[in-house]
């Protein structure tokens, strides 16, 4: 038997007319790129962590990219992360210009783990990007504890788990950077690609939001050199509609995952571990597949 992970179809019957009124809109003032949209998502995501900035990018991986780009990396520069992700973490450090450092990951949730952090952190470490698998955190009392002592930024790749929490603390939250994906099928997912940044501070939030737009803040002046890193109006639209949702839907997803759960319970089938603490989002095949 085959069961489908998740219909988007259905979930588009459930918001089709607001979808299509946005649509026409967009068509009708022709303003695509860089507007009030778009700004309302970044309002939107920086109030769901709790920080203060929100910079709308044209994907997760992008917006991994443009946050290890704000470290301004010196060749030979380590950025900690997990081995086990998706391939975009950790080319993403590369892509950046610093080396990805490999820290083992917990055999129960499969996120890495946090008590081996300082066996892997050198003279060289600049950060440290958790990626917050599957929809659960990891810890970021200790995530934020080892940061602290070696004086590292914290980038959380929570491509996975928007809207996610540990201990209260929201997924993007508690990083100097918050990294997101709008792809299709993540918890809130597009019409396209589209992602986001989360940051607390502003000087960093300047640099991501500049090297969206190819690195200047006035158009055709540039300081240094971004990539071409938008969000655009037709993805914040949609991305728009179903924020109102996505309490709702996360919660539905928690439910069916916990009848799947209950009902493997005493079978050979490994469901996935919640860790005391977090709120997993995610559902039964996650415990398998990576992406
Ligand atoms: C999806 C994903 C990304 C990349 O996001 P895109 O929007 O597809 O570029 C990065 N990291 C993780 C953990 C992901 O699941």
């Amino acid at each position: 038997m085959s069961v489908g992970m998740l219909n988007l179809q259905a979930q588009f019957r459930q918001i089709r007319e607001e979808v299509l009124a946005e649509v026409t809109q967009i068509f009708e003032t022709q303003s695509f790129i860089l507007g009030s949209r778009g700004k309302g998502l970044e309002e939107k995501m920086a109030a769901l962590a709790g920080v203060p900035y929100g910079i709308g990018v044209s994907s997760g991986t992008d917006a991994l990219l443009l946050a290890v780009m704000a470290l301004k990396p010196k060749a030979g520069d380590e950025v900690v992360t997990t081995p086990y992700t998706f391939f975009a973490t950790a080319s993403s450090i590369v892509r950046g210009g610093a080396k990805p450092v490999f820290v083992d990951v917990d055999e129960r949730t499969f996120n890495a783990r946090a008590d081996q952090l300082e066996s892997v952190v050198t003279p060289r470490t600049r950060a440290l990007m958790p990626v917050h698998l599957f929809g659960q955190m990891v810890d970021p009392a200790k995530w934020t504890a080892v940061a602290k002592k070696h004086n590292l930024l914290i980038i959380e790749d929570a491509a996975q788990a928007v809207g996610a929490t540990f201990n209260g603390v929201v997924a993007g939250g508690f990083g100097d950077f918050g990294c997101f994906s709008f792809y299709p099928t993540k918890n809130l997912g597009g019409a396209g690609d589209g992602g986001m940044v989360l940051a607390r501070d502003e000087n960093l939030a300047h640099d991501v939001r500049i090297n969206r737009v190819h690195g200047g803040k006035d158009r055709y002046y540039h300081d240094q050199i971004g990539i071409c890193g938008r969000l655009d109006e037709l993805q914040a639209a949609v991305l728009l509609i179903k924020f109102k949702h996505l309490e709702t839907w996360n919660k539905r997803r928690r439910a069916l995952a916990k009848l799947y759960n209950d009902g493997l319970t005493g079978t050979p089938a490994v469901t996935p571990f919640e860790e005391p603490g977090a709120v997993h989002l995610s559902s039964i095949r996650s415990a398998r597949a990576a992406s």
